[in-house]
């Protein structure tokens, strides 16, 4: 039987982008994977499928496994020789008992390795814009707990040190003795007016920072109703996020979007919204998936060779087509010198991926323009091969048949609907959590309307109806909704800009 060990790895403070390499490589070997409530569950995603996963997360004052029962499962599971992934919010080493279960596999033989991971203190003051060390303020900094254990009392740390012989305090787990640890360290003689900042839950879309002085913290955090988990930083430092913050006045900071695409092709538009600072919940309400019948698509690959023109309308058309391709034994060999015909960018893109640079993408990103510029080309006799999506419109074969072209255009994908999100989707809207939905197509709204039917109309009122193009507003304003937006051209960067322009 092969060894098993455990790895205690830091998740980092929440931001799922915090994960270091090393515990990125480690998650996507691992069997098993015991996380906490601080880890980000986003981070599971770097774990295989089939790896057992186990949540042991503790919402305060409800303990939901036992320390030792954490202990015992680490210890049996590596014992029985699988990989362990014991995944702890920030770092493992610092607060987190990472040092007790370290010491328990130790003592039991069990090999253990530590990556370490960004500590919450070090993360809340980097997206709050607080530097916590600087020449001109303060040499030097601690980590504190706030929240000793039950047998000790808070008065065992030595104030009088802490007030006066230590610059920059980082308080972890401090929310509920900020009034006594602010009256000790001003009663030892740390200036009534220091600044203080409290960062709740930092570094995710929901971070949310309090600045005040060392005297009035612990009422302001209660008047504005700030909660843990929060870092509280306390020093001089705390004075230059007015001149430093850079996370939360990003422009999208605060908004949170339902994504509806699939999720294979949410990955870059979530990235784009996340870095305007946005929340982003993806629920996709389409699902990619093969036609009932592939042999008209087979059929016209086997006649690649009798082919000029080859007319792509999105990626997934580009991803069935050589998934076909490739089931055929065939490669991009068959497509010399069929010319290449992309609708727009992102189809360019997911050509040039494979190695192919397409001869043609109209100006003007849409059906329209791409039949312009082909009959302008001329295509009388022509056979064209257009591989497309199930719904897809007819202008492109019409227009081309007119001109006197073969057109061949077996479906390649058709989109589904998938089931059992209404729930989650229902819940969003009507508890007002979401400020808008983004629909990157015409299906991407007809299977939310399906879902809902009229109810849809009520909840239209919670949330904005963000389009991408004229197709997906045209499908929307059909219906009689309302689109909020919609960019000048149809592409996922556009609509970001939109977005930013629009919540401004
Ligand atoms: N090992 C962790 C700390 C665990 S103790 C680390 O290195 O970060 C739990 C405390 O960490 C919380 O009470 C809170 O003070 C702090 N904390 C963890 N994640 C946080 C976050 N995203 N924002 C603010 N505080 C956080």
């Amino acid at each position: 039987m092969a060894a098993g060990k455990v790895y205690l790895i830091g998740a980092g403070p929440g931001d799922p982008g915090l994960l270091t390499l090393k515990g990125q490589q480690y998650l996507a070997q691992a069997d098993v994977v015991i996380y906490d409530y601080l880890a980000n569950p986003v981070l599971l995603g770097h774990a295989r499928a089939a790896a057992e996963k186990i949540y042991v997360g503790k919402v305060r004052g409800n303990h939901h496994l036992p320390q030792e029962e954490t202990n015992a499962l680490l210890a049996d599971r590596a014992a029985a020789g699988l990989q362990v992934v014991r995944l702890k919010g920030g770092d493992p080493y610092i607060f987190g008992r990472g040092g007790e279960e370290a010491a328990y596999l130790k003592e039991r033989g069990i090999p253990c390795e530590v990556v370490p991971g960004v500590t919450a203190g070090f993360a809340a003051a980097a997206y709050a814009g607080i530097p916590l060390t600087h020449r001109d303020v303060t040499t030097s900094l601690a980590l504190l707990t706030g929240h000793e254990r039950p047998d000790r009392k808070l008065s065992s740390l030595d104030w009088e040190k802490l007030a006066t012989g230590l610059g920059t305090l980082i308080f972890y787990m401090g929310m509920t003795n900020l009034g006594q640890i602010s009256e000790q360290l001003i009663r030892h003689g740390r200036a009534a007016d220091t600044p203080v900042a409290v960062i709740q839950w930092a570094t995710l879309p929901r971070q949310r920072t309090l600045v005040g002085s060392l005297d009035r913290i612990a009422a302001d955090v209660v008047r504005e109703g700030l909660e843990p988990p929060a870092i509280i930083i306390i020093g001089e430092v705390v004075k230059y996020r007015e001149e430093l913050r850079w996370y939360d006045n990003l422009p999208l900071f605060g908004k949170r979007f339902l994504v509806t695409r699939p999720r294979e092709q949410a990955v870059a538009f979530v990235a784009l919204l996340q870095q305007q600072g946005a929340e982003t919940i993806c629920i996709p309400t389409i699902e990619i998936v093969p036609p009932e019948d592939l042999q008209p698509l087979d059929a016209a690959i086997l006649q690649l060779s009798t082919i000029d023109s080859l007319i792509l309308t999105s990626a997934n058309g580009v991803a069935a087509f050589f998934e076909r391709l490739t089931e055929q034994q065939l490669d991009l060999r068959s497509l010399a010198g069929v010319q290449l015909v992309a609708v727009g960018p992102k189809t360019a893109q997911a050509l040039e991926q494979r190695g192919l640079r397409p001869d043609l993408v109209p100006k003007n990103y849409h059906a329209e323009g791409l039949v312009a510029e082909l009959l302008a080309q001329g295509v009388a006799g022509k056979r064209i091969l257009y591989p497309r999506a199930e719904i897809a419109r007819t202008l492109i074969i019409d227009k081309l048949k007119e001109a006197g072209a073969e057109v061949l255009a077996p479906v390649a994908y058709r989109t589904i609907r998938p089931t059992g999100k209404e729930e989650m989707i229902r819940h969003l809207l009507s508890a007002e959590e979401l400020d808008g939905i983004c629909f990157s197509s015409p299906s991407t709204f007809d299977n939310l309307l399906a879902m809902f039917g009229d109810e849809l109309k009520q909840l239209q009122g919670q949330a904005e109806f963000l389009s991408i193009g004229p197709s997906t507003s045209k499908a929307i304003r059909k219906q009689k909704y309302q689109v909020a937006l919609e960019p000048q051209h149809s592409t996922l960067d556009d609509l970001v800009t939109a977005m930013v322009e629009y919540y401004k």
